[in-house]
């Protein structure tokens, strides 16, 4: 009797051990729910059909478990689907960066010949729906620049990354978001301003193959641009991304203004597609406010993607290197965030100068030290951020059953 009694108890005791460190748990690292993985999910667009997975009724179940595993049940339009990596790829990403997930799980099966019929008159319907939300393609990758705090060289990175993409080929345009502080004209040194068509739509300038908006391609001078300060910063870049012929980008590089919350949301709100590359120093305190800003995007559905590490250290000319702002910052801030720290640019003089003047190092100086790292911090985003696919299978099943006739979505 008295072993039982006690057997019992040491079960139960167990048990509350047990509950209060899951508990405990829960409470250290919230668990994402059900409906923050759709809401995430949501940012997962299909770009041929320019709808979200969750609109598109491709998303079949969702579970998360206690230990943070997520599973999501993914119906592809056909099995041998040649979108299927980066359809996966993408929703592992964007619900791999909700805080508490350990890890992604995509059983992916394919849809029956009603569920794509079903998937096409959505399609229909929300291209009609929508007014154009964004003059944006959905199929343009949109990669949002971000820093903690100013002055670590994030528009450099910008520019430089910008620059190095359209270098490869691909249409690229950049987007000023820095409203008060902006330095894209002056890195491009643009002395043009921006036009307008005759539908009242802005033109970009173009600068060395990419497509750039800025407010200081509006405004007469940086002084001017104070008077933007009444403006809300968030009701600019919607204009920047509602009112401006990009025309059809592969990709567009927005350089965010230090450390603000609002204009992340906004963001996500108008292109549930942007991810955000956090640049740092490698100095602790930078990369303390980095990850204040990289927390923020997580909470608004943005998912971070890489990190990048600037003015790393210097090598003088008789190739002695010196760390003059501490060392292992972007590490440290890659490391905490779980994404990959795609370059170390080092302390260049030509960058400097080349920012005054408008000469970026990728341009002007190919071979310098902080141009190689960015050609190569470029070639690893774009594995990370591969150009989305022209020809894909639900594009070829799109055009194939274009000839279904159109019944209304209630129907
Ligand atoms: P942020 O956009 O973060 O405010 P900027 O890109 O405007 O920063 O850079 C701030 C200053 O630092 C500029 O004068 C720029 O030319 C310089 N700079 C940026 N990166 C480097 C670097 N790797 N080496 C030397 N100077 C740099």
């Amino acid at each position: 009797m008295y072993s039982f009694n006690n057997w019992r108890f040491q079960y139960t005791a167990l048990h509350r051990q047990r509950d209060c460190y899951l508990a405990r748990r829960r409470t250290m690292t919230a668990m994402p729910t059900r409906s923050d993985v759709m809401e995430t999910l949501k940012g997962v667009i299909d770009p041929e059909l320019g709808s979200d997975l969750v609109d598109l009724g491709m998303i079949q179940d969702v579970r998360v478990d206690d230990d943070g595993v997520v599973t999501i049940d993914l119906a592809l339009t056909i099995a041998e689907c040649p979108m299927r990596n980066q359809i996966e790829s993408d929703t592992v990403r964007k619900v791999g960066s909700l805080p508490g997930v350990t890890r992604v799980d995509v059983r992916t099966t394919a849809m029956t010949k009603q569920q794509r019929a079903d998937l096409m008159t959505t399609a229909r319907f929300r291209v009609r729906e929508r007014a154009e939300p964004t003059k944006l393609s959905p199929t343009t990758r949109v990669i949002a620049v971000s820093s903690g705090k100013g002055g670590v060289g994030k528009s450099s990175a910008s520019t430089n990354l910008a620059l190095a993409t359209a270098a490869r080929g691909y249409r690229v345009g950049l987007l000023d978001a820095d409203i008060w502080g902006f330095s894209i004209p002056r890195m491009l040194n643009i002395k043009e301003r921006i036009t307008a068509n005759e539908d009242r739509n802005l033109v970009p300038v173009e600068a060395f193959g990419l497509k750039v908006v800025s407010t200081g391609l509006i405004v007469e001078s940086e002084e001017t641009a104070l008077m933007w300060r009444g403006l809300m910063l968030s009701k600019a870049l919607e204009q920047f991304l509602k009112q401006v012929e990009w025309g059809d980008l592969d990709y567009l590089f927005i350089d965010m203004p230090p450390g603000t919350g609002d204009v992340q949301m906004a963001l996500t709100r108008l292109l549930p597609q942007a991810e955000m590359v956090v640049v740092t120093t490698p100095q602790q305190a930078a990369q303390k406010v980095a990850i204040r800003v990289a927390d923020m995007a997580r909470r608004s559905f943005m998912p971070v993607v890489a990190a990048l590490e600037n003015m790393s250290h210097f090598v003088c000319d008789h190739g002695q290197t010196y760390e003059l702002f501490g060392s292992g910052g972007g590490a440290e801030l890659a490391d905490m965030l779980n994404v990959p720290l795609i370059g170390s640019i080092p302390i260049d003089p030509l960058m400097v100068a080349g920012g005054d003047t408008g000469l970026p190092v990728v341009v002007h100086a190919p071979d310098s030290p902080s141009a190689r790292a960015f050609r190569e911090a470029t070639e690893r985003l774009l594995e990370i951020v591969p150009p989305a696919q022209d020809e894909t299978c639900t594009g070829r099943i799109a055009k194939l059953l274009e000839a279904l006739p159109v019944t209304s979505h209630s129907e």
